[in-house]
């Protein structure tokens, strides 16, 4: 757990889930990457789904809330997804908290391993919000762009995940970088899909750096590493280099969702590019 102002952070895993080795690192050989993260007979690596649960200033606040249960078996054995039922729910609760006390959620962007917790089926299989009373800032850039998906990144914009929240007149739209809560702002990313916005807790040294796909795991801090599920993968390199000489600078705590083995490190920079540095906590 973390302090910073008068926030508490710490991690709420609700899940796991694998992809496709390949597809997660993009141009870099198997060789390389799979010392880092090994893949299963179907050259599938295992991934967290790790959001960021934030207490402080009257409000219990999520980035980003996992993939759901709505999955047919099928995909569920495609994806490997754990648990199968309920798992933000039962994340919550764990942590003494009760899914209608949530009051904000931050959603990086609306792939489905981001947003799919969000809504459910109630017992007539009508979807409905998880989280009924939490307000849900998502990029505008983003919803437009999950209106119209291309052929590359289609299927993981799946509506059934959102637009139940847009009908209960929970979002609220977010233009470009902003503090949209005390001390919390979020940045802008147009790499990995367009209108993804990276969220930053606190000011200066020991802030925190919530990556999302910016920077999915660890593995993924090499400037090359880059996901080959990306849109526009140039465009991600350039936002690492910018972003991440800075954060070694003022030695920022950088969060990754899905890092299978540790959520948080800080990094120093050198000629080759970032190098992780103190590795806070395993999982
Ligand atoms: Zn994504």
């Amino acid at each position: 757990m973390f302090s910073i102002d008068s926030y508490t952070l710490e991690p709420l895993v609700t899940g796991t889930f694998a992809l496709d080795g390949g597809a997660m690192f993009g141009v870099v050989p198997k060789v390389l990457w799979n010392s880092k993260i090994a893949s299963d007979e179907l050259n599938r690596i295992p991934l967290s789904l790790r959001s960021l649960l934030i207490r402080g200033e009257g409000k219990i606040i999520l980035i980003d809330v996992g993939i759901g249960d709505k999955w047919s078996p099928k995909l569920k054995e495609m994806y490997s997804i754990q648990p199968l039922y309920s798992p933000l729910e039962n994340a919550l609760l764990a942590k003494g908290i009760q899914p209608s006390q949530v009051t904000d959620v931050i959603v990086t962007h609306l792939h489905f391993d981001h947003v799919g917790g969000a809504t459910k089926y109630d017992t007539n299989h009508k979807l409905m919000p998880t989280l009924p009373n939490a307000k849900v800032y998502v990029q505008k850039s983003n919803w437009k762009h999950a209106e119209t998906p291309n052929e590359k990144d289609r299927a993981s914009y799946l509506q059934e995940n959102y637009l139940p929240l847009y009908d209960a007149g929970l979002v609220v739209f977010v233009e470009g970088n902003q503090e949209i809560l005390p001390g919390i702002q979020v940045i802008e990313t147009n790499g990995h899909t367009i209108g993804q916005q990276l969220v930053k807790i606190g000011e200066g040294k020991h802030s925190v750096l919530y990556c999302a796909d910016m920077i999915p795991t660890s593995a993924h801090l090499p400037l090359a590493w880059v996901m080959g599920y990306d849109l526009y993968p140039l465009t991600t390199i350039e936002e690492k280099k910018k972003w991440l000489p800075k954060a070694a600078k003022e030695e920022w705590i950088l969060f990754f969702e899905h890092d299978p083995f540790l959520h948080s490190c800080t990094i120093e920079w050198n000629d080759k590019g970032p190098l992780i540095k103190d590795v806070y906590a395993l999982t």
